[in-house]
């Protein structure tokens, strides 16, 4: 990693710890912060919002993305991630879902709470993803039955 990557994902680490700072998990007391970086350098931040409806619990890359997307964003390089667990933790089902609807070649990093780091991209996490291929190909069979 280059010295400008190397600072680059300082950059990211550091607007995720923020973010986790800000993080609402009364319920867990597991909070976790996200940093989200579109191709055009911008960064959104999101961090887990947590409810007495433990169901509508929202991740932080979630909401980092529902940033993102809101502000206009469509393509990103690489979404941080850093939680209160010891080993780097890995998003969700549901965020795996939901990342990979912008981009399969997503990178995710992750950090540990003593800095332990992980990297996959959203394919490695979710192989065969559900995507608009899934859905074209239940109109052509629509139209053919
Ligand atoms: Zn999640």
């Amino acid at each position: 990693m280059s010295e400008a990557e190397q600072e680059n994902v300082a950059r990211l680490r550091a607007a995720a710890e923020q973010a986790r700072a800000n993080a609402w998990a009364p319920y867990s007391g597991f909070h976790v912060g996200a940093a989200l970086e579109a191709a055009d350098g911008r960064v959104f931040t999101g961090c887990n919002v947590e409810n007495a409806s433990y169901g509508l619990t929202n991740c932080a890359e979630r909401v980092a993305l529902g940033a993102a997307i809101a502000a206009g964003a469509r393509d990103f390089r690489r979404v941080v991630i850093v939680s209160d667990a010891l080993e780097p933790a890995t998003p969700c089902g549901a965020c795996r879902q939901v990342l990979s609807e912008f981009g399969r070649d997503l990178r995710v990093l992750s950090f540990g709470v003593e800095g332990a780091s992980a990297e996959w991209t959203v394919e490695a996490l979710l192989p065969r993803a559900f995507g608009p291929q899934d859905l074209a190909l239940e109109r052509r069979r629509g139209r053919a039955g």
